[in-house]
């Protein structure tokens, strides 16, 4: 029997993205990321899960979970194709995508991973990051800068061997495939958000209006 929804509802074996990040503050690029990959890959649904301190990011300029969570609902409340989960949130200690994709499975669902291609890079930093393909399939989206075929010489070569090309798309030996999307990410990152609120300058444009609101509200990410 396939376990009940860790979400708030059973997909059925629907397809559904899951977009996991700190959202540190969420902004426009992560939205306009998940309607074109629902759009163009053909997911039910997206859900956005933030997460506790990534272990390789350190907590300088972290703003604190219950924000980052508020914003994120606030960011995704207009729009009924994405649903933002505090799984990760609920975990004690650091949270980490391999544990989340491992809870998922036997689940009622089949997972789509979304990341960028800034991520895919660095997936050596990532726990367990040899198993996490292998549990999930995954959508590579083009961050600006930096192209599939760069961020993946960047992988490991052992993780690297164990797939192999069919078109476009890599299988896993596992049967698990990694999808580079034709979908490019907006030059847009929470990086390039908080560095303006540093300086005292607008981010509007940049954020949904009700997350520019709450940051100004509970002054976060300040000088
Ligand atoms: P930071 O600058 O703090 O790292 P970020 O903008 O990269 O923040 P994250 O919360 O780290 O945002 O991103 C979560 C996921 O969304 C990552 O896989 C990242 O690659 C992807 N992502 C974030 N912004 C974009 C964007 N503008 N286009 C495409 N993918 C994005
Ligand atoms: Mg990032």
């Amino acid at each position: 029997m396939p376990k009940t929804s860790p979400f708030s509802e059973n997909y059925n074996n629907s397809i559904i993205g899951i977009l996991g990040g700190t959202f540190n503050p969420p902004h426009l690029g992560h939205l306009r990321l998940a309607e074109e990959v629902a759009c163009v890959h053909g997911l039910s649904r997206v859900i956005f899960i933030p997460s506790l301190l990534p272990p390789h990011k350190g907590s300088r300029e972290m703003a604190p979970s219950s924000h980052r969570l508020e914003m994120t609902r606030k960011a995704c409340a207009d729009n009924s194709l994405l649903e933002v989960s505090d799984l990760e949130l609920r975990m004690d200690g650091p949270s980490y995508t391999v544990n989340t994709l491992r809870m998922l499975q036997g689940h009622d669902v089949k997972i789509h991973f979304i990341m960028g291609t800034d991520s895919l890079r660095e997936i050596s930093l990532w726990k367990d990051y040899d198993e996490l393909f292998s549990l999930s399939n995954f959508i590579v989206v083009k961050r600006p800068g930096v192209d599939f075929r760069a961020a993946w010489t960047e992988v490991p070569e052992a993780v690297r061997k164990k797939f192999r090309q069919d078109g476009e798309t890599l299988v896993h030996e596992e049967f698990t495939t990694i999808l580079p999307s034709p979908v490019e990410g907006l030059n847009i990152s929470s990086t390039r958000i908080r560095n303006l609120l540093k300086e005292g300058r607008s981010i509007r444009y940049l954020v949904p209006e009700e997350v520019r609101s709450y940051i100004v509200e509970h002054q976060l990410y300040g000088k």
